[in-house]
């Protein structure tokens, strides 16, 4: 663990902070209803799971709140203290929404807790509960409103396209950048700006892509939000090395939507399961064997639509169907083992682990197995793994200002590897590390793992990589 780490505090029961104490609030003073229990009826965080904690705060030094601030509250056993005080009828006062807010949902406690408390499980009902329950400021529920009116529609985000190349090609972005003017006027907006990947040309994906050589495996396969409209070569390197290793691909790009993982994490569950039926309703009838994604949010959520409509009558038992389908793009090629032949790639890589692959769905030894495989390949380990790069969704773009402190720490990491090439499995952990790196003037190339893999099935020369 990095020496930056506060030191753990007391194991029993936790404190509340101290006033003053506190990081500055994001988000503003809101106010909640005023004497009503923090939760109704309709799926509270679960009591059971809050009694599964014994408080032992080994998972402290892995959550990147609390390694930030150094705030009980802003730990995942201060947070559990939370909603065991909201069960017992306390308020959901703004403090205590403004910590469950601050929760990236990363899920590094998942992984750190010996007593195996169910933490995804608990912030995923709170949220909702939150999100139903709680009346925010103005200001940031127009934030949200537009974030959510256009993230999870690929046609929308497509048409901002078009304005942001013509605005990257400008010249006008290192002006932006330079002055710093954008990122104290509209932080939000800056923080969106340099995030953005410079977009070349959109690449378009046949509805069904058949298998080189004999067939092993039919498969669907999720082309997403950001990244079919900012990534898509990521998308396009996935169908062709699933194609290489005997997958017949199928696509339907122009009838899939979002899987629901964004408003999944955010408390939207309604949401979230509109987008969820809509996406069984179009693959359903495909006759797939696996369902492939190569973004782990998203893999996270699709594994979980079972319990996302376990209510549902209609839909209950195909969801549940469908998410035992759900594979993680490198947790299939190692299921399959490879056929295609991989042809040597000189070249040294740190390989990050997205936290809802590692810590959400543990695929930690897939990707680095189907990396290792690639002859004149070198793997390198970045410090500190299981800390989040800030990314967690959109939380990047609600919190701005420690985002951007932990995706320098994270890049800080990354760099210190030496290694030329970084590789993740997560669109939103490739552009905020692409950002943070950028910041402090540092050079590495990125690439998601399917594209790696893609340049060595093809004989591809490694500057098509590390230029
Ligand atoms: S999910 Fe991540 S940010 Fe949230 S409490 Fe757990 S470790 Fe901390
Ligand atoms: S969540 Fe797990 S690791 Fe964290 S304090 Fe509770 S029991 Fe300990």
């Amino acid at each position: 663990m990095s020496s930056e780490l506060p030191a753990q505090r007391g194991v029993d029961r936790p404190q509340r902070s101290r006033p003053g104490s506190v990081p500055p609030d994001v988000l503003g003073p809101v106010a909640g209803p005023p004497g009503e229990p923090a939760f109704d009826a309709d799926h509270p965080p679960r009591r059971d799971l809050i009694d599964d904690c014994v408080h032992c705060g080994f998972c402290l030094p892995t959550c990147p709140t609390y390694v930030l601030w150094g705030e009980e509250m802003d730990s995942p056993r201060g947070r559990i203290y939370l909603m065991e005080e909201g069960l017992d009828g306390e308020p959901l006062s703004p403090s205590m929404v403004r910590h469950f807010d601050r929760c990236l949902g990363c899920m590094a406690c998942v992984t750190a807790c010996p007593s195996g408390v169910r933490y995804d499980r608990l912030i995923e009902d709170t949220r909702q509960q939150v999100e139903r329950r709680h009346p925010r400021p103005r200001r940031e529920r127009l934030l949200r409103t537009a974030i959510f009116q256009v993230f999870p529609y690929p046609r929308r985000l497509r048409l901002l396209r078009g304005p942001l190349r013509a605005y990257q090609a400008s010249g006008l972005r290192q002006l932006v950048r330079r002055s710093g003017l954008a990122a104290r006027l509209a932080p939000t907006l800056a923080t969106l700006e340099s995030l953005a990947p410079t977009l070349g040309r959109p690449a378009r994906l046949p509805a069904r892509l058949p298998a080189y050589g004999r067939r092993r495996a039919r498969v669907g396969m999720l082309t997403g939000c950001v990244q079919r409209a900012f990534l898509p070569d990521v998308n396009a390197a996935t169908a062709r090395v699933l194609a290489a290793e005997g997958c017949e691909v199928v696509i339907l790009p122009d009838r899939q939507g979002c899987c629901g993982a964004l408003s999944v994490h955010n408390g939207r569950a309604e949401e979230a399961r509109r987008f969820a039926r809509a996406l069984i309703d179009v693959f359903d009838a495909a006759g797939l064997d696996r369902f492939v994604v190569n973004a782990a949010g998203c893999g996270s959520s699709l594994k979980e639509y079972g319990e996302l409509l376990r209510d549902d009558p209609a839909y209950a038992e195909r969801a549940a169907a469908f998410a035992a389908k759900v594979r993680d793009l490198a947790e299939l090629l190692v299921e399959l083992g490879p056929v295609a032949r991989r042809y040597p790639l000189p070249v040294t890589v740190a390989y990050h682990d997205a936290c809802h692959l590692a810590h959400a769905q543990g695929v930690r030894a897939q990707p680095r197995e189907l990396l290792r495989a690639i002859p004149g390949l070198e793997l390198r380990e970045i410090a500190d793994p299981e800390i989040c790069c800030g990314s967690a969704g959109v939380w990047n773009v609600l919190n701005p200002e420690p985002a951007a402190q932990l995706g320098e720490r994270k890049a800080r990491d990354v760099l210190a590897t030496g290694a030329e090439l970084l590789v993740t499995a997560n669109p939103g952990c490739l552009m905020q590390v692409a950002a943070a790196v950028g910041r402090l003037g540092g050079r590495v190339a990125l690439a998601h793992t399917a594209q790696v893999l893609d340049a060595s099935i093809r004989a591809r020369p490694v500057t098509d990589l590390v230029p």
